[in-house]
């Protein structure tokens, strides 16, 4: 027997028309530095049909990537509206990669045309005597003249290059298996992998974002997106909003705690999301300057491990701590910590600080260093392994050859996580393999340790990595940022961890800072430190 259900194609274009018509009363907000400035989503769709009009006049075609090189904002979202409904490629370029790594990137994705953000005009002008096939370069916010491009790249202003242009489109038909938008992931190890989401993944993974299984994302919400719409589209933010009418609070290039809390005054979002070190900055300036942060129904962070203590803290200032994970290869959602309804007061807590239960229909599995499946009991660690609609089954390769097949194990995505699964569900990064650290022969988890370390109140922020030992092969070595110089005390620091951890992980090598290094994204840029630390100089 036949299905007597139609088709209907999952995909970008439709969501941009579908939000165009069905929510007047939602809207993009993005920060000024001084007040919000705002846009319906008819405005974006407007917009994002008037650049698909002058993309086309500058001879964009269908799979012909467009590049961004912005940060979160209005004109971000129009583009990522446009572009990919005319059936081109978008490409979010990562604001903060080396410039080799950019470099890398432009000329691996073929990008044909770059919008870039005034600000960041610069470091763009910086990289493109290294791409020649460039042949476009749009300024947004700000006038043309902020870049000087080599020639052979024609500079145009973004709002003189879509002015009096359509406000509608034709969108062609396209198939929802059809490349939409490319990410690279940051490359903490080896050269840059591209990612490319289709129309389907996008359409499957905006669903999920809006149930329970995701972030419960809706239209009596107000989003605070702070995670840059560079670092795997924003988490998805920006389409799920299309999807369900959500407001989006965009901070554009006001990162720091200060201006992320005026925001929150100004906006009074109801949700936000964003990775760990960035709460981190907001919770130590929340303490010199209390702020009721407590119309923040939820915050979604990811991206690294939660501590426990950030919960904690978090719940103490009235707004709830989600804790999920994913990578630039899993769209990115592939678990969120929602304690199920049978949990008690007792041990609700102990869901919350694991990354969560997978969302149907991402199928994981745990493999053991000897290639075995492992139980989900809870303990039994493995490498956790995925797959699903919204899973990358390879790199993207442009002369189409399969690359980095040690990544993938018959179908399934191998994330380089060590993890355990509960019987019901709910997994815990150990750690990723390769920061584990071993020391006479056992394992310490980095991540474990730098969340006890972290809940010491003198502590700012800490990360851990190994370090070579003669005796011991290796020894964990702690990097930490003291709320004062009183702090910077190795004894009391190592007393403190005297009950809470086994005696042979407390480390005895510390250096103190004013800041951790961090990746292009935020997270602890532990190959640094391991490099900057590796040779014993720790003070
Ligand atoms: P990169 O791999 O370049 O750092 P991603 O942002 O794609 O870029 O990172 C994915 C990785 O981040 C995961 O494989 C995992 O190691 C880590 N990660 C993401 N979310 C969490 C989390 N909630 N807890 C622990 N680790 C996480």
């Amino acid at each position: 027997i036949q299905t007597t259900m139609q088709r209907g194609a999952l995909t970008i274009p439709s969501l941009v028309e579908y939000s165009r018509r069905m929510f007047p009363e939602a809207s993009i907000q993005t920060w000024t530095g001084e007040s919000l400035r705002s846009q319906s989503f008819a405005e974006i769709a407007d917009t994002g049909a008037q650049i698909a009009h002058a993309l086309t006049k500058l001879g964009v075609e269908r799979g012909d990537r467009v590049a961004t090189f912005m940060w979160n904002n209005n004109e971000h979202q129009a583009i990522y509206a446009g572009v990919p409904s005319m059936g081109a490629v978008l490409h979010t370029l990562n604001l903060r990669l080396s410039p080799e790594q950019a470099v890398f990137i432009i000329n691996h994705a073929d990008d044909k045309v770059i919008f870039v953000d005034a600000t960041v005009a610069p470091m763009l002008a910086a990289y493109l005597p290294g791409t020649p096939k460039v042949q476009h370069v749009v300024v947004v916010n700000g006038p043309a003249d902020s870049i000087t491009a080599p020639e052979g790249i024609t500079v145009h202003q973004f709002d003189e290059l879509i002015a009096g242009e359509p406000t509608t489109f034709e969108w062609p038909d396209i198939d929802e298996n059809d490349a939409a938008v490319m990410c690279y992931t940051s490359g903490t190890t080896g050269d840059p992998k591209g990612v490319v989401y289709s129309h389907r993944s996008i359409y499957l993974h905006s669903l999920i974002v809006t149930t329970t299984m995701g972030m419960r994302l809706s239209n009596a919400d107000k989003m605070l997106a702070i995670v840059p719409m560079f670092h795997v589209m924003s988490w998805g933010l920006p389409y799920a909003a299309m999807m369900c009418g959500a407001t989006l609070i965009m901070p554009d290039r006001f990162l720091q705690p200060e201006p992320l809390l005026q925001i929150m005054d100004a906006a009074k979002p109801t949700l936000a999301a964003a990775v760990p070190t960035i709460w981190a900055g907001v919770s130590a300036m929340l303490d010199a300057k209390p702020q009721d942060i407590s119309h923040l129904r939820e915050v979604v962070v990811g991206g690294a491990t939660v501590p426990p203590s950030m919960i904690k803290k978090f719940d103490s200032y009235g707004v709830t701590i989600i804790h999920a994970w994913g990578m630039t290869e899993t769209s990115p959602l592939g678990t969120v910590a929602r304690p199920p309804v049978s949990a008690t007061e007792e041990n609700e807590f102990a869901y919350r600080v694991t990354q969560g239960r997978f969302p149907s229909p991402v199928a994981a599995r745990l493999i053991g260093d000897d290639g075995t499946e492992q139980p989900w009991d809870g303990e039994s660690a493995g490498e956790l392994e995925v797959s699903g609609p919204w899973i990358t089954g390879a790199y993207y390769d442009p002369a189409g050859n399969v690359t980095d097949e040690s990544k993938f194990n018959n179908g399934w995505l191998r994330t380089g996580d060590v993890a355990t699964v509960t019987p019901d569900g709910f997994m815990t990064i150990v750690d990723r393999a390769k920061d584990m650290i071993k020391t006479g022969g056992e394992w310490i988890s980095s991540v474990e340790l730098e969340s006890i370390i972290a809940s010491n109140p003198t502590i700012v922020e800490a990360t851990v990595v190994g370090v070579p030992d003669a005796k011991w092969d290796e020894r964990p070595f702690v990097l930490a940022v003291v709320r004062s110089e009183e702090d910077a005390d190795i004894d009391a620091q190592r007393k403190y961890l005297e009950d809470l951890v086994p005696k042979w992980q407390i480390p005895e090598r510390w250096s103190f800072v004013t800041e951790v290094p961090k990746t292009s994204v935020g997270k602890f840029d532990k190959k640094r430190v391991r490099k900057e630390y590796a040779d014993g100089d720790y003070t």
